[in-house]
């Protein structure tokens, strides 16, 4: 069984919007029923955990669920103070029969079918997949003084997206092991690579973006209007 754990659970004070930018308004619909909208209508997926600050769980339920009739969605669940811990309080929440969990970041709505599809594939073959794509620029990694310490080569830089899927199990332990050592990762791949798991890149989509500032709002609208335009 396919579960599919959203997160909706941060602050998102780089949006400077005074309120959670999982309930902005992208295209007459709030980020976050873009995001779950995506999840319900793909077959591939059995069940939906959405992850969410407790004193948001009446708009999350009344605008966003039950407006939309999101009926894959079985639990609302409270977040944690960091992303991972939110990811944790999901994991305590899926179903028995759950065997295959995706994390998908709630604040990205553009995510499509066929980047779920293949790291659904992709994950028959390994215990751990993440999306992601080429980077376009060079990076620099650089010291406290922002002098550059390193350049890596581009070919092997990937800026990494979600969803992430796994197994279960191997999700699992190593929230746990992170628990124990208390590691705190900004994605969950990270947090199984601490276990020495290899972790498999899979390509997500350049417009898979996530919505972190005002401008990513902008480019995400002109994404839709592009895709209502010229595709199907
Ligand atoms: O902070 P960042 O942009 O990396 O967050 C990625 C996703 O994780 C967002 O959808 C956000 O709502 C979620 N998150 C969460 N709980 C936190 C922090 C972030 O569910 N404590």
């Amino acid at each position: 069984m396919n579960t599919a754990i959203i997160l909706a659970a941060g602050r998102g004070t780089r949006m400077n919007a005074g309120r959670n930018k999982q309930y902005l308004i992208l295209k007459n619909k709030p980020i976050l029923a873009h995001s779950i909208g995506i999840f319900q209508k793909c077959n591939l997926i059995d069940e939906i955990i959405v992850v969410i600050n407790q004193d948001e769980e009446a708009n999350c339920r009344i605008n966003v669920i039950e407006k939309y009739q999101f009926n894959k969605v079985k639990k609302l669940v409270p977040g944690g103070d960091e992303r991972q811990h939110s990811v944790y309080n999901g994991l305590m929440h899926v179903n028995s029969e759950c065997d295959i969990v995706l994390v998908h970041d709630g604040a990205r709505p553009l995510v499509t079918h066929d980047v779920i599809e293949r790291c659904l594939n992709e994950l028959r073959s390994c215990e751990a997949v993440s999306c992601g794509m080429p980077i376009k620029d060079t990076v620099k990694i650089i010291d406290e003084n922002r002098n550059v310490r390193v350049t890596p080569m581009r070919d092997s830089v990937w800026i990494t997206q979600t969803p992430q899927a796994f197994k279960l199990e191997i999700l699992l332990k190593a929230h746990n092991h992170a628990l124990e050592e208390k590691i705190i990762c900004t994605d969950d791949a990270m947090l199984v690579e601490q276990l020495g798991i290899n972790v498999r890149m899979v390509e997500g989509d350049y417009e898979n973006i996530k919505i972190t500032t005002p401008d990513d709002l902008i480019m995400a609208e002109s994404i839709l209007n592009y895709k209502r335009k010229f595709r199907k």
